[in-house]
Order: structure tokens, then sequence, then C-alpha cells
């Protein structure tokens, strides 16, 4: 791989070269050295960020963006995402991984976390669109389906298709799994080291279910059957909206990574009660995800980053919660913590995942803060060029094959309408 030299860009307000050989940041400052090699990138008139770390989404739910709109929750699964998922074929995943991932990457994500089906195909698109993708295995019920052989196979055909994938257990939640289910999966995890994903107390009524069935909330549940000591460090719980003071505890002694969807949560009416800074307080990572598209309905994580920022600002009457240079750790570092992945920040010696944004935008103009433009006032549109492991998949806001992705989404999201 040839290093790429980004010359005259701001970095913290000052502007710099970066070098990156390898898939790694090995210099940064205007005395470098410059290869004869080297791609070059003329940074004049950008800024360079992190990449952002998508930590919970459905990828190829994209395709069913804009279905059911309004709907309360039960009546929009029966209604219009069921009926429109059993149509998703292996072809139909692959086309919305790859819708997904095009706007991934034109919004600065290149790490996401995802549950989903038909994993062979979702690796097969993200493979080629050049990202990182950790593709979870949903399972339903006793998950009798997994078992070592059905796990092996499909993790050598995931991580088999690019060395930026990873394969983890995703049981979909406490009221869709069992707790033989729950307990199977978290030894499957603890067997092969994957992240454990699950949906955890996103609603009210989840929590108060979970109280009738098992006598105890959802996270005393996992710790109760050992899922939290087999997942240790491992767990990333979507959502973590209800939760209670001893429920925060058990999450920080088990280095749970809670992740915060506040789009989702909003549209669906989930009501807002994600406690940012008691879990952050407590020691508990937490992330951001967009959710699947048919909730969110994009996949822009400056977007979810400002939603975040926005609510937790105006529920806690402190605009002080969450500054800017807080929320990239959050929207970027700790998802990457999250994966094992040493990335996050621009500095020497971090894997390279970074974007550059235009200043140009105006959103930027005129720019006394670049992160306050980026957060408050920029939208996915500002990202101008993305590069992720040290390789460009970005740049000039070009993406390899979008024509074609467009033309195929609209083929295959066709197809899925009642
Ligand atoms: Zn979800």
């Amino acid at each position: 791989m040839e290093p790429i030299l980004i010359e005259n860009v701001l970095l913290n307000e000052k502007s710099t070269n970066i070098l990156i050989e390898n898939s790694m940041i090995t210099g940064i400052g205007t005395q470098i050295p410059m290869p004869v090699n080297a791609i070059r990138i003329d940074g004049r008139g950008k800024a360079a960020f992190p990449s952002f770390a998508n930590m919970h989404t459905h990828a190829a739910m994209t395709l069913l963006k804009g279905l059911g709109s309004d709907l309360p929750l039960q009546q929009w699964l029966n209604d219009s995402i069921w009926p429109a998922e059993k149509h998703l074929d292996g072809e139909a995943v692959y086309w919305g991984a790859k819708l997904a991932c095009l706007e991934m990457i034109k919004s600065g994500t290149t790490l996401f976390n995802d549950m989903y089906f038909h994993l062979p195909n979702a690796a097969k698109a993200v493979a080629e669109m050049g990202i990182r993708g950790i593709l979870g295995i949903n399972v339903f019920g006793d998950g009798d389906e997994l078992t070592d052989d059905s796990f092996r196979q499909l993790r050598d055909q995931v991580e088999g298709a690019s060395d930026l994938l990873k394969i983890s257990i995703a049981p979909h939640s406490v009221y869709t799994v069992s707790e033989k289910g729950l307990v199977h999966c978290a030894e499957m995890s603890h067997r092969y080291g994957t992240i454990y994903q699950i949906h955890m107390s996103e609603t009210e009524k989840e929590v108060q279910d979970c109280l009738a069935t098992h006598n105890c909330r959802p996270y005393e549940l996992l710790e109760r059957t050992g899922v939290l000591e087999l997942t240790e460090g491992r767990l990333v719980g979507a959502h973590s909206l209800y939760l209670s003071r001893e429920e925060i505890a058990l999450m920080a002694r088990h280095h749970v990574t809670a992740t915060h969807n506040p789009a989702s949560n909003l549209k669906l009416g989930s009501g807002y009660r994600f406690l940012y800074s008691e879990l952050r307080e407590a020691g508990v990572n937490v992330t951001l995800g967009t959710d699947g598209s048919a909730s969110s309905n994009n996949l822009d994580m400056i977007e979810a980053a400002r939603l975040m920022s926005y609510l937790q600002k105006g529920v806690r009457q402190d605009p002080t919660v969450l500054p800017t240079t807080e929320l990239m750790k959050v929207v970027s570092e700790n998802g990457f913590k999250a994966a094992g992945i040493n990335a996050g920040r621009i500095e020497t010696g971090k894997v390279a995942d970074l974007i550059l944004v235009d200043l140009e935008n105006l959103a930027f103009v005129p720019m006394h803060d670049t992160l306050s433009g980026l957060f408050y006032a920029a939208h996915g549109d500002a990202v101008d060029t993305v590069i992720c492991n040290g390789r460009i998949v970005m740049h000039n806001r070009h993406v390899e094959g979008e024509e074609e992705i467009r033309t195929q989404a609209f083929q295959h999201a066709r197809k899925l309408r009642p």
C-alpha cells in the first residue's frame, strides 16, 4: 500500500501535514518526511477529524426507510417492517448493505456494528466498499440453529471476505430470546471471543415485562444468568435507556459498552431517558449509533451526535453537559475501543481512520471553532474525504460504483412494498 501524505490540513485549529504508512498514522507536523511515492492530498481548505463509529445499526434496512412512518411500534413492525422483510433475500441484503456503506462513507463513518440476516451477502458488500463492519448473527428463541459448525462456517465467510470484517453474536433482546438462548449465545461469544450485541432496555414496557416474567430488570437478568461474566468487556447493549442505578453499576463492573441511538428512540416514541452523565461517571463506555434506517431514516452520525448533545443539554437544563471534545470521543474513539481497534484520534501511532471536511461548506463560514462547526452546524455532506485503515475510500465526495448502487437499490426496494 502506498503512503498517503495530507498536506496543509487543519488539525486542532493548526495547519499541518499528516503522513499515513501501512494503515498507521506515522507522522504529524510541518517538518515530517515526505516519501516520494506518497499519494498526495491537498488539505488546504479542509479540516481533519477522526472518522465515526456507528455502534448500532441494521445496515440493509436502509432499503426499508420511509415504510410505515408515524405508526406505533408494534403496528409499524407487524404491518410494515416484518411483511417487507419477508421479501428481503440475500441479493437485496447485498445491495442494501452497499447502499448503507455508501451513505456511511459519504457522512464520515468507517466502522459499523451490525445485526441482521444473510451475513455472507452483507460481508461481500462491506468488503467491496472498503470500510469496517462487525456483522452480528441475529439470534431469536433458544438459538438452537447457532452451533459450532454454523458459527465457524459463517465466521469464515464473513472474516474471509476482508481483514476489516469481524463476526459477532447478536441475540436480539431479552424479550425475543429465551434465558437458555441468552446463555447459549454468551457461551459461544466466550468460546470464540466475539462481541455480544443485544438490544437492551429500549422501552419502559420491556423493563416491566422483564420484571413480570423474570422478576428482575434486563441487565440484572444478564447478571443472574452469568451472561455478563461470560461476555466481560465484549457486551454492547444497544439503547440501554431505562436503567436503574444498580444496573449502571453492573454495566461498569462488567465493562459493558452502551450504545445510544437518539434518532430511533425519538421517532419510535420510546421516550427519552438516556443517562449519559451517570453512565460516564460510573465508567461505562458510552458510544453512539443510528440504529437501522427503517427507524432512524438515515445513517448520519453528525446528526446523531447533534441530537444526543442537544437532548442531554436540554433535558438536564445544563449547556455544559457533553462538550464537543467529549462528543468526539463518544462518536469515534469509544466505538473503536469497543471493537478493539486503536483508532479514533489523529495521533502518531494510531490506526489511520480519518476524515477531511470541506471548510467551504457554509457550516464552517465563518469559522471560530471547527469542532463546533462539525457537530452543531454541519451535516454528513460536509465530509469530503474518507480514509479507512490507511486507504482512501472517498475523495472529493466521489465513491467508486455509486451510480450502480443507486439503481440497484431502487430496484430491490420496489420489491419490498407490501
Ligand atoms: Zn436496533
